[in-house]
């Protein structure tokens, strides 16, 4: 017997995280110059960070001999939120926090409910604690409130519902996730996975964090990777009612979140200016690259993110042909969307560029 044999089966059966293709990956790749290539496949935030977070983290590189002390932003966020800071778990990126979400509640014998085509990380983490996923069909590329209901069984111990959801980009409108938290047995928890609350128009949110109190199984999740622009520091962070937050806590590694995200993160909840220019350039951006791929006759699933996602007749030879002009976009066929490409909204000059290479590639 060799030593592999010996790991869990379903630590074996895990398909590992197909990251977006580095920039310098592929300048080694292509022979091409490291600057002439524009990456739009992770999501990122295409202004950079906030410069209030860098004059943070400048700062803090001063104190990194020390351990971190997380108490000043969960103090923030309690008051942003609305909450008591007890209802608040810091994580490393928001991928942390969910996963914390699974081992408290999965394992073996357990299941998850999720829709089909959502975001890579809810399978990854539920069949790491050897929990059973229960994959529910989309409808029109989005989740199905009522049949995710109604795929609950007796050991389902979780749901997972990200919106808007990633990498299809659509949106549940909160009417509708409300009626699913009072449809969901009070014993499974649910976790609302909101990476793109900040790119909703102000007219489409909702105060999810304050339903808390309603639904003690709602843990909220939400990042400092997308609009703040913080995805190389790895922070994120779940609200959820304080008997839930303490257990996540419980399994919280228990400096998870180094001392340059903290203080980064903090000033970047300040930085208005820079979130209200991110939002209006994102805008902007989704625009431009909807008309632009009508304009190729192509279709696309309507966004609230800050990527959309389109079709092709061929996937895997239009995104060859991308790479060769130097534009990395992200292929779904792990999300069983073989012949769509999701493009993250970048700068207007990397949103012309794409499109000019998507003209090229088609
Ligand atoms: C990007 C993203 C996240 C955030 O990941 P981090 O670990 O915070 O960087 C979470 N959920 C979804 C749906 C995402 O797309």
């Amino acid at each position: 017997m060799s030593i592999t044999d010996q790991a869990l089966s379903y630590i074996r059966g895990i398909s590992a995280y197909v990251p977006g293709k580095p920039i310098t990956e592929l300048a080694r790749e292509m022979g091409l110059a490291v600057d002439s290539i524009v990456k739009l496949a992770s999501n990122e935030n295409p202004l950079g960070m906030s410069p209030k977070a860098r004059a943070a983290v400048e700062k803090a590189i001063g104190g990194l001999e020390r351990y971190p002390d997380q108490f000043e932003l969960i103090a923030k966020l309690a008051e942003r939120l609305g909450v008591s800071p007890n209802q608040i778990v810091i994580g490393n990126g928001s991928n942390d926090v969910l996963d914390l979400a699974a081992r408290v509640f999965l394992a073996p014998g357990r299941s998850s409910v999720f829709a089909q085509h959502a975001f890579a990380v809810y399978p990854l983490a539920t069949l790491s604690t050897g929990a059973e996923c229960i994959v529910v069909p989309a409808k029109h590329y989005g989740h199905d409130l009522a049949a995710m209901q109604a795929a609950i069984r007796s050991d389902t111990r979780l749901v997972w519902i990200a919106n808007p959801n990633n990498p299809t980009g659509n949106f549940l409108p909160y009417p509708e996730i409300r009626a699913f938290l009072e449809s969901v047995p009070a014993d499974v928890a649910v976790v609302l996975d909101e990476a793109y609350n900040e790119y909703l128009p102000p007219a489409e949110r909702a105060d999810t964090v304050a339903w808390i109190k309603d639904f003690p199984n709602l843990i909220v999740t939400r990042t400092f990777s997308k609009i703040y622009g913080l995805a190389g520091l790895r922070i994120g962070f779940a609200a959820a009612s304080a008997e839930v937050a303490d257990l996540m806590n419980r399994v919280r590694q228990p400096f998870n979140v180094n001392n340059l995200a903290l203080a980064a993160a903090g000033a970047a909840l300040d930085d208005h200016l820079f979130v209200a220019e991110s939002y209006a350039l994102n805008r902007r951006g989704m625009e431009l690259i909807v008309a632009g791929l009508k304009r190729l006759g192509l279709e696309h699933i309507p966004s609230h993110g800050n990527f959309v996602t389109f079709a092709v007749a061929d996937g895997a030879a239009v995104n060859r042909k991308l790479l060769q002009q130097g534009v990395i976009v992200r292929p779904i066929g792990g999300y069983g969307l073989p012949n769509h490409l999701r493009v993250t909204i970048g700068l207007d000059t990397e949103n012309a560029r794409f499109l000019a290479a998507l003209e090229q590639s088609l």
